[in-house]
Parts: structure tokens; C-alpha cells; sequence
């Protein structure tokens, strides 16, 4: 985890960024008569922090589940560090696993342990040793601030816990891209900081993230770009102090009034 203090990269801006890492270029979704995803664009770069925020039915989450194919997409490519994600077969779980994917309800095994709960992703679809896959999982469990939780199942553990237990088992995979869906929506208030914490952690060691959530002060502290959706539709675009002060769009400026 970076110390707060001595981090010599603070804000996002002192952050550089790479090459393209995720591509959208012309997504198209529709659930029925329902167009949720039009003709989105996107780009993630290699070490990027992108924070997405919308009303609600806006196609958030759906855009998220397109990144890895947990939803098909009807027109237009997905690209992954230059390899377009196929619709299905091996190619398709291989790509996969190089996007982590932490959800607003935790989705932890819950008849495993919290360490088993990390081990498992590495030792069954990749094959590392078990004795390998612990060493780590222990590594990322104190990264994450619960080691000492190794042992229980996730319901002896509080929502703020279970949700950096998911963190550290999409870390166990070694991803290029994590992905959160409003990952302190669930979550008691007293328990919010120290799951933004971990993420503000990641984001300063470099990780690429794409993170949907209304928190506004993790967008401050770590996001390269805020990324306004609505109607299906990327609205608007900007680094957040541009976009919290000074929202170009009618419907940015509409929602922001209702949520700051
Ligand atoms: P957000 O995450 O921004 O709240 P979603 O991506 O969950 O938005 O949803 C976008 C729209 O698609 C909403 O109108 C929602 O009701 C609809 N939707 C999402 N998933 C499905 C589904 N599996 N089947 C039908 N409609 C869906
Ligand atoms: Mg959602």
C-alpha cells in the first residue's frame, strides 16, 4: 500500500499514463427494445484511473460487464492491450482474466474461507501451486488489511472487510485492468474510507482502473477522468476539478445538483 505521506505521485495528474489499454470504439447494447450502450467510445490508458458516474439505468454496470464479456455486445469492438475480445472459447476466458472485477455485493464464496476465497482463481484456472497461491493470497490479504481475517468465512467478516477480501482475490489473478461497479454502495458509512483507501492505494501504484461510484472525493484524490453516462451515452468528459467545477452539459449540471 503507498504511504500517503511519502507518495511521490499524490494526484492523478502527477500519475503519467501509457498506451491504450481497454478500446471501445462503437458499442452498441440493447436489452429489447432498450438501447442501454450507443455507439460508446472509450479509451483506458495503461495506468489510467477513469471514475464513471451517471444516473441510475444509465448503462454503468452494463458497460462494465461488456469489458468482460459478462454481456455480449451487438456492434462495435473491445479491444484488450491490443487483443479484440471474441465472443466466446478460450482466447474469450484468457482475455478475461486479465480484467479483475469487484462488485457492489461482494460475491465471495461463501463456504470458503477468506483465504480460500483468494487461492482458488489462481490454483484452478491458472494453475499456480497451492502452496504458491497462498503465500501470495497471504501477501495481498495485508496489503488489503485483513490477514488476520485469513481463516473465517466471509459472514464472520464486516461489508468493509468482505469488500477488500474481493479486491485481493481480482488482484490474485494479476489483472491489467480492475474494474469496480459502485464498490461502497453497499456499504455501511463507517466503512466506506477504508475500502476507498485501498483503491486510492492501487491507484497510486499505477494501477489501470475503471471505477463506477458517486463518491466525488475518491474521484478528486485519484481519477485521471471522470466520465459522464446517461442515457446510454457518454455525455461528457474531463479531469475531475474541469468537470465538478465547471460541467459543460445541461444533464452533467442536472445530476451533480442532486448528488453534491
Ligand atoms: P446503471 O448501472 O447505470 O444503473 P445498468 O447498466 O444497470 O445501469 O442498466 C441500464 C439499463 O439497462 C437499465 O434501464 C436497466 O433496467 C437495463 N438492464 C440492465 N440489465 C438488464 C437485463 N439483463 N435485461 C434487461 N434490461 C436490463
Ligand atoms: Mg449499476
Amino acid at each position: 500500500m503507498a504511504d500517503l505521506a511519502t507518495d511521490p505521485h499524490p494526484t492523478a495528474a502527477d500519475r503519467p499514463v501509457g498506451d491504450p489499454l481497454v478500446v471501445l470504439s462503437g458499442v452498441d447494447k440493447h436489452f429489447g427494445p432498450l438501447h442501454v450502450l450507443q455507439s460508446v467510445d472509450l479509451t483506458v490508458r495503461r495506468g489510467e484511473v477513469v471514475v464513471v458516474i451517471g444516473p441510475s439505468g444509465s448503462g454503468k454496470s452494463t458497460l462494465c460487464r461488456t469489458i468482460n464479456r459478462l454481456e455480449t455486445i451487438d456492434s462495435g469492438t473491445i479491444t484488450i492491450d491490443g487483443k479484440e475480445l471474441p465472443a466466446e472459447g478460450r482466447e474469450l476466458a484468457r482475455l478475461r482474466a486479465d480484467v479483475g472485477m469487484v462488485f457492489q455485493s461482494f460475491n465471495l464464496f461463501a463456504h470458503k474461507t477468506v483465504l480460500e476465497n483468494v487461492t482458488l482463481g489462481p490454483t484452478r484456472a491458472k494453475g499456480v501451486k497451492k502452496s504458491v497461491a497462498t503465500q501470495r493470497a497471504m501477501e495481498l490479504l495485508e496489503r488489503v488489511g485483513v490477514a488476520n481475517q485469513a481463516h473465517k468465512l466471509p459472514a464472520q467478516l464486516s461489508g468493509g472487510q468482505q469488500q477488500r477480501v474481493a479486491i485481493a482475490r481480482a488482484l490474485a489473478m494479476d489483472p491489467k485492468v480492475m474494474l469496480f461497479d459502485e464498490p461502497t454502495s453497499a456499504l455501511d458509512p463507517e466503512m466506506i474510507n477504508e475500502v476507498l483507501d485501498v483503491m486510492v492505494g492501487l491507484a497510486r501504484e499505477g494501477m489501470t482502473m475503471l471505477v463506477v461510484t458517486h463518491e466525488m472525493g475518491f474521484a478528486r484524490r485519484a481519477a485521471h477522468r471522470v466520465v459522464f453516462m446517461d442515457g446510454g451515452q457518454i455525455v461528457e468528459q474531463a479531469d475531475p476539478e474541469t468537470f465538478f467545477t465547471a460541467p459543460t452539459s445541461a444533464r452533467a449540471r442536472d445530476f451533480l445538483s442532486k448528488i453534491l
